[in-house]
């Protein structure tokens, strides 16, 4: 539920309010915007009555949240919330692009992809370091050694590092490298997961799972916020339908749906979406046209080389124009001042 503070209310009357909520083994969530001053209350499932609240001093109304997630809903924060990528933020209508290749593979190839996404107008650098492959066979990922090389790219370039972590215990060392941490589909309900790095600030892109509906993908974000990291980015990154001409289906739909339930910002990645590169830069395209505030794209300096994910990867020329494409595309949209939260 929200408690919406009078806008007369003192700050004593506010933290009273606190430490009632405390007392009853609720959780208290802070947002103080510019005109009203609102507590979150989050609980354990047990049936909080509103009128707990109702009379205390400073106490204007209390609203329940109706959806199961409740600190990733936009009944609970009305504004779009801009989450950091290393300098910049994603969420405030500048689409942030993340470029690189699927996994790091060599300092060669890691060095040039890294030169080549930040010469063609990218926002970060991503490349897996751990793997996490469907088949045991395939390539796992150079570990940490792909994460020193991933912070020599940092250094080379400027440009911040978007990589996945896998496991819990891999989250501080993961963490110690780069800016931002991606949860893959694979493992967005691996709950352990997801609270281990819900107790960092760092920003998590977290993916949603090939099978999963929006209101599981939302709650999966839910967990790592309820950990106290509000640095979240949700990412379709396409869904298993019946269709097999793609390796994915990209649900579009997604983009707008969830802005519409959810005030994190939302990015595509049509590299997995798609599985093939002819149709990666269409689908980048619509993302855009369709209000996501970023893209994630594979790219590789020689994809025949690649050693995963060739087949989806752009070379760097394409890619190149395809940011070009995409500003151009947000530029258009800026026409009558579409907002990225579709309700507004
Ligand atoms: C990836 O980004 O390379 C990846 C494995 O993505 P996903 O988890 O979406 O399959
Ligand atoms: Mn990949």
């Amino acid at each position: 539920m929200m408690i919406i503070m009078k806008t007369t209310a003192t700050p004593e009357e506010v933290k009273h309010v606190h430490e009632r909520v405390k007392a009853l083994e609720l959780t208290p969530h802070q947002i103080s915007g510019a005109e009203r001053n609102v507590i979150g209350v989050v609980g354990d499932g047990r049936p909080v009555e509103a009128t707990a609240f109702i009379r205390l001093p400073g106490v204007a109304s209390v609203i329940p949240i109706s959806k199961p997630y409740k600190l990733a809903s936009r009944e609970f924060y009305p504004e779009n919330t801009l989450v950091p990528v290393g300098e910049n933020v994603i969420g405030n209508g500048k689409p942030i692009i993340i470029g690189g290749p699927c996994a790091v593979e060599s300092r060669e190839q890691i060095l040039e992809s890294a030169q080549s996404v930040k010469d063609a107008g990218a926002h970060a650098l991503r490349g897996g370091a751990f793997k996490p492959r469907t088949s045991p066979y395939s390539f796992q990922g150079m570990g940490e050694e792909g994460l020193k090389l991933l912070a020599e790219a940092r250094d080379l370039t400027g440009l911040p590092i978007v990589t996945e972590v896998t496991a819990p215990e891999l989250v501080p060392l993961v963490a110690d490298y780069a800016e931002v941490l991606q949860i893959g589909a694979r493992n967005m309900q691996n709950y352990a997961l997801l609270k281990a790095v819900g107790q960092t600030q760092r920003t998590i892109l977290l993916k949603r799972g090939m099978s999963a509906t929006i209101s599981d993908f939302l709650m999966a974000a839910e967990y790592i916020l309820s950990k106290g990291n509000q640095n979240v980015i949700l990412c379709e990154r396409g869904i298993r339908t019946f269709e097999t001409a793609t390796r994915n289906t990209t649900d579009i739909n997604a983009i707008p749906v969830l802005q519409a339930h959810t005030h994190l910002p939302v990015m595509l990645d049509p590299s997995h979406s798609t599985g093939h590169w002819e149709y990666v830069s269409a689908l980048a395209r619509s993302g855009i046209a369709a209000g996501a505030d970023g893209i994630i794209v594979e790219v590789h300096p020689d994809p025949t080389q690649a050693l995963s994910d060739g087949a989806q990867s752009l070379k760097p020329k394409r890619f190149k124009t395809l940011v070009k494409q995409v500003n151009a595309i947000a530029e258009a949209l800026k026409v009558e001042n579409i907002s990225t939260n579709p309700l507004q």
